[in-house]
């Protein structure tokens, strides 16, 4: 139904036409290698505010580099990506702002194992922008609790399951009210009667307009809560879609096959 509506933001260089915001996040031509290897060719994308971008493809293609480059812990050797207008930085005080704006949830949760949960939350907004404790705490108190862990917070991560600690890393990222929210296979390492506890921690967020690019083969999470489905394959993006056009209407013979094997 949203392919051939007009354009509201148009945007240069992508052919999905429909845009939920402004443009948030921006990637041009961008490209990196490790050694011999073009692990990122070309890429270019539009990530509109309050959008959710599922990105898929084979292992080695690109996906968690792309998501590292957009966080800044990852260099790239050219094109440019920018965040609400501004460029990310080489190095120096803008990246510490960068990595405030932008949350980045991994696959292996990577809690601060000797701090409690609740302290796991209010660590970075106290050090990093200067809330005060008790303002910290209140704020984390309520993340906690729409994350479904409040009830944790005294405990440290290694008594929380896998599932719980997922969800407090991504109470963690929300409390520096980021504007983008980058998981990588958030669910990969979880047990799977675990694994819907964070989806739907995931869709109830991208259901309240959190700007999220996630890196998951969960289709049924990309059906329900992704506007856009990014296929990468060699380090290309190879299709861009909606996730119905993907997943029932796939273009390339590499998403035909990839989808093969994971459906
Ligand atoms: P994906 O997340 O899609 O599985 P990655 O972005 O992790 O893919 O990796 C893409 C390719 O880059 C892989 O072949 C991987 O081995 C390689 N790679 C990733 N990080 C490094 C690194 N730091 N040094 C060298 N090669 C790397
Ligand atoms: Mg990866």
């Amino acid at each position: 139904p949203v392919s051939g509506t007009p354009a509201t933001a148009p945007a240069p260089t992508s052919n999905i036409s429909v845009r939920r915001g402004e443009p948030l996040v921006v990637v041009e031509h961008v490209n990196k290698h490790f050694g011999d290897l073009h692990v990122l060719n070309d890429i270019n994308t539009v990530v509109n505010r309050g959008e959710v971008v599922v990105v898929i493809g084979p292992s080695g293609s690109g996906k968690s580099t792309l998501c590292r480059a957009i966080n800044r812990l990852e260099t790239i050797d050219s094109g440019t990506i920018t965040i609400d207008g501004e460029r990310l930085p080489e190095e120096g005080k803008g990246l510490a702002k960068l990595r405030a704006d932008v949350g980045m949830v991994f696959q292996s949760f990577n809690l601060f194992a000797h701090k409690t949960v609740l302290e796991n939350v209010t660590l970075a907004p106290i050090r990093v922008k200067g809330v005060k404790r008790k303002d910290a705490e209140a704020k984390a108190m309520e993340l906690l609790e729409r994350v479904g862990v409040a009830n944790q917070a005294k405990k440290l991560p290694a008594q929380l399951s896998g599932g719980q600690q997922q969800r407090v890393a991504i109470a963690r990222s929300l409390a520096m009210t980021p504007k983008l929210i980058l998981m990588d296979e958030p669910t990969s390492a979880l047990d799977p009667e675990m694994i819907n506890e964070v989806l739907d921690v995931m869709v109830g967020l991208a259901d309240q307009g959190m700007t999220m690019i996630v890196v998951t083969h969960e289709m049924g999470f990309a059906r329900k809560a992704a506007d856009r489905v990014l296929f990468m394959a060699d380090g290309r993006i190879v299709e861009e879609a909606t996730p119905a056009e993907f997943f029932d209407h796939p273009k390339s013979d590499r998403a035909k096959d990839f989808l093969s094997k994971i459906l």
